[in-house]
């Protein structure tokens, strides 16, 4: 990576190993923004192209950037940071969807991935290379010749919240990015694995939103847990629940590979 890019996020289209924007890309500056642009992104690539350059969220948006800039962790102090927004990543034909919560702040924030460069990220892409979605077990940079094979990474917010917690204001800024990355996935979609509460919440809401059918009650989170949808073209999407593959819980043995890879292969 070049030093250039040292003290500002990266800006699109200036070769950053796996950026799918250019200057040419339009901003989302505000909410409406993001539900236009999301409603009209014709196809995966576009929409990755357009998330991956949004500003609709300025606390987001300062957060994302002062870390990039002036809060890198001392073990990354010599890195360059991506500093944007995390658009999904895999297979833009996959038959299966990971949402998860949101990128961290040294995580996907630096190295532009979904789940790369941290810790969760080194469990999730070791269960699904055991089961045969990723290409290699670990994900560390991009450019790092990581792929996905049938799997595709979303998240429920994209851009990385201080203390993991976005609000609620801008989780439903967001989450058009979500509900168009379902319904661009709809087609070939057969199963969709929800990382934590947050996840699980967000895929159902997305789902309800689009006018698949949901079950009600509404189905409850936990580790294994399942709720069958109908989109509305009548085809069956299995969501599946999982605990999400913080530190705070693979270090407390609350979340074990086995307990992980049972869920993965029930997708
Ligand atoms: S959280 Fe989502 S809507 Fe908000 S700035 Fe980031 S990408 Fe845009």
């Amino acid at each position: 990576m070049t030093g250039e890019l040292f003290g500002s996020p990266v800006p699109p289209g200036t070769g950053w190993p796996g950026d799918p924007a250019d200057a040419s890309t339009p901003v989302a500056r505000t909410a409406a923004g993001v539900r236009r642009l999301a409603r009209s992104a014709p196809d995966v690539p576009t929409l990755d192209a357009r998330v991956s350059v949004c500003c609709a969220c300025p606390r987001l948006v300062a957060w994302r950037e002062s870390v990039a800039t002036s809060g890198r962790r001392a073990s990354f102090a010599d890195q360059p940071y991506w500093g944007r927004p995390g658009a999904g990543f895999g297979d833009p034909q996959a038959p299966v969807l990971v949402v998860g919560l949101a990128p961290a702040a040294n995580g996907t924030n630096r190295t532009g991935r979904m789940f790369t460069g941290d810790r969760s990220g080194d469990w999730i892409y070791a269960a699904l290379h055991r089961a045969g979605y990723a290409v290699q077990p670990t994900s560390e940079h991009s450019g790092d010749g990581q792929a996905l094979v049938g799997v595709r990474i979303v998240a429920a917010v994209r851009c990385a919240p201080p203390d993991n917690r976005p609000s609620t204001e801008e989780k439903a800024t967001c989450r058009p990015w979500l509900l168009r990355d379902l319904q661009l996935a709809e087609p070939h979609l057969r199963s969709m694995l929800a990382l934590g509460s947050i996840g699980w919440d967000a895929a159902l809401a997305a789902a309800r939103e689009l006018g698949w059918q949901v079950p009600r009650p509404k189905p409850r989170f936990g580790h294994g847990a399942q709720a069958d949808l109908v989109t509305t073209s009548g085809r069956s999407v299995r969501l599946l629940g999982s605990y999400h593959v913080s530190q705070q819980n693979t270090f407390t043995g609350r979340l074990t590979e086995q307990m992980l890879d049972a869920v993965v292969a029930r997708l």
